[in-house]
């Protein structure tokens, strides 16, 4: 086994890779004969920027969706928590958004139903290196897109999917996880465990963190931007991870404000 097929999740191990370029075939439409087949019984993790979305999509806050339609698995293996989707409790355990003509939140749908049958690891962090993801095709019995006559390369496929659109955002977030901070196998203590939590998956709950305590008081935030994140989910998802890389790995994104400073909150 080769370093970075080792440094591969469980779920990605002996899957084949595909380099820039290579070539894979696909196709997933109402006439496939395993229509819907895969959206049951299956592990999909969420991202930042999915749960925000769903959350939305569906009228609720994110704490309300984490505590309806998510799991947070405890593994030891994992140096910061996941968040994966809930499936039914009927036998089959259906997705909860699939339904007859297909996915319900499609224009929202995760990060990982956009790519399947592609999926994505990030190799362990490097001093002086940005982790190049690492793209596996997923060659499932059950899905007969294998059989259509479309080909892709991971770029094409990702444009088509429109995931590019959300790169800077799900960027953000794997910057964060493959920090180079986590070289050595070093640990975040439970209180950042849970402050990385919050910041970002339960965005409403770090809105009222950043408005609502202390927080503008002991920090400098530019002007107009306190503005942007009382309006804006994405600005709000930009400042988390801001944020994190100032409470979680001491960089310094943020300024602490100088005593008797007043805080800059426009009207
Ligand atoms: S979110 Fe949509 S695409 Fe993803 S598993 Fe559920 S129904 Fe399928
Ligand atoms: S199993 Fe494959 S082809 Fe069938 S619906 Fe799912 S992704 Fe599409």
């Amino acid at each position: 086994m080769n370093s970075t097929a080792a440094a591969l999740p469980e779920a990605l191990r002996g899957k084949r890779q595909l380099g820039d370029g290579e070539a894979f075939r696909f196709g997933c439409h109402p006439g496939v004969p395993c229509f819907n087949r895969c959206c049951a019984d299956v592990n999909i993790m969420l991202t930042p920027l999915d749960v925000l979305r769903l959350a939305r999509r569906l009228g609720l806050s994110t704490g309300e969706f984490l505590a309806r339609h998510t799991l947070a698995p405890i593994t030891k293996d994992l140096h910061l928590p996941v968040v994966m989707l809930r499936m039914g409790d009927d036998e089959a355990r259906r997705c909860p958004f699939v339904g007859e003509r297909g996915c319900t939140v499609y224009d929202d749908r995760p990060w990982a139903c956009r790519m399947y049958p592609l999926g994505m690891a990030l190799p362990p962090a490097r001093a002086g290196a940005d982790p190049e993801p690492v793209w596996v095709l997923f060659e499932d019995e059950f899905c007969h897109g294998r059989e259509e006559a479309s080909e892709w390369t991971v770029a094409r496929w990702r444009a088509d999917q429109k995931v590019e659109e959300r790169e800077e955002l799900e960027t953000g977030f794997r910057d964060i996880v493959a920090h180079p901070w986590f070289i050595g196998g070093r640990q975040l203590d439970p209180k950042r465990i849970e402050l990385f939590h919050t910041a970002c998956y339960d965005l409403d709950a770090f809105r009222r963190f950043v408005l609502e305590s202390s927080f503008l008081r002991r920090f400098e935030v530019e002007e107009g931007l306190v503005h942007e994140l009382e309006s804006s989910d994405e600005a709000l998802l930009r400042f988390a991870f801001r944020w994190l890389r100032f409470a979680l790995f001491a960089e310094p994104t943020l300024k602490v404000r100088e005593p008797h400073s007043a805080p800059r909150r426009t009207p």
